[in-house]
């Protein structure tokens, strides 16, 4: 598949010489779609746990080496690593701690670079400057969108709209910070024209990465109740892979494709049950753009090219 598409560990491993493992760190952060910020009930597709690890009453040192060596234990003493502050929206922090935990993810031994998880409307100039200032080879931000479509947003609850994240993207990508953009395909009310008009979207943009994510229903999300009142479906598996596989035809091709799927977390599925079968959905994938001889950015159409772009 690698031959097909620009995926982040080739991506990794053609800058750096070395395989790279991202480890996730709990920082305890908060929601501002939660808190009351920016809004309450969170996103609709979105489970309380909000993708913490469950190590966050330990220090980010020892949650690094708790994933450390077991990845070193699989992959080698050569493997490089990036902190992924993943729970919540780290951005949300206060200033004085964000700089800590960064400073001191920043000194985790081994640390090549740091993906930060932020909201476009969770980002300032002083944070964007914070981030950008960081020693590191690698700063990603990790900066959801979801949809392209504000009728969609305003849906599933995101408290921004799509032009939030265009500003919020181009402001970080002038700081020299690397966005990666975090999609969701089978949102309600959307088809695969929904979802490819959101990849022209982003073609648009700076945007330096994306991770793409099937559509689930997890335990405790407001999208749970609309599912078990029967008034949605998320999209099958075969509708899945055919919309993403014209979705990665029509990416950009110096796009780094982080996530070909999502990864629910144990006990956090409600359906459907095929999101829980990563190989099965695997293979279907490779098989799918190997039969159809999908390349990425095959159909890309011409788009303007920010200047920070190569
Ligand atoms: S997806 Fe992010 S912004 Fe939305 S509710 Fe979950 S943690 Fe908050």
């Amino acid at each position: 598949m690698n031959d097909r598409l620009l995926s982040l560990a080739a991506h990794l491993r053609a800058r750096h010489g070395r395989r790279v493992q991202k480890i996730p760190l709990d920082t305890n952060a908060q929601c501002p779609n939660r808190d009351g910020s920016v809004g309450r009930g969170g996103c609709a597709f979105c489970s309380p746990r909000a993708a913490a690890t469950g190590l966050g009453r330990l220090p980010l040192a020892a949650q690094w080496d708790h994933w450390r060596q077991r990845l070193i234990a699989k992959y080698g003493p050569r493997t490089g690593f990036l902190a992924y502050l993943q729970d919540h929206t780290a951005t949300h922090l206060p200033l004085s701690r964000l700089t800590v935990l960064l400073h001191e993810a920043a000194l985790l031994p081994g640390c090549m670079g740091l993906c930060v998880s932020t909201r476009p409307d969770t980002l300032d100039a002083e944070r964007i400057r914070l981030v950008s200032s960081l020693p590191l080879a690698e700063l990603w931000l990790d900066m959801g969108l979801q949809s392209a479509h504000d009728a969609t947003l305003a849906d599933i609850n995101r408290g921004h709209d799509a032009s939030c994240f265009a500003r919020a993207c181009a402001a970080a990508s002038d700081a020299g910070l690397a966005v990666c953009a975090h999609v969701i395909l089978g949102l309600p009310g959307e088809t695969a024209d929904h979802w490819l008009a959101t990849v022209d979207f982003l073609n648009a943009l700076p945007v330096a990465g994306i991770k793409f994510h099937n559509l689930f229903v997890s335990r405790g999300s407001s999208l749970e109740a609309r599912w078990r009142a029967d008034a949605f479906a998320p999209p099958g598996r075969e509708a899945y892979v055919d919309g993403l596989a014209r979705c990665l035809a029509r990416l950009r091709p110096d796009i780094v494709i982080h996530r070909l799927h999502a990864d629910p977390a144990p006990g956090e599925l409600a359906a459907p049950a095929w999101a829980a079968d990563r190989a099965g959905l695997r293979h279907l994938i490779e098989l799918t753009l190997e039969t159809r001889n999908v390349r990425q950015g095959a159909d890309a159409p011409a788009f303007p090219r920010h200047p920070e772009q190569p």
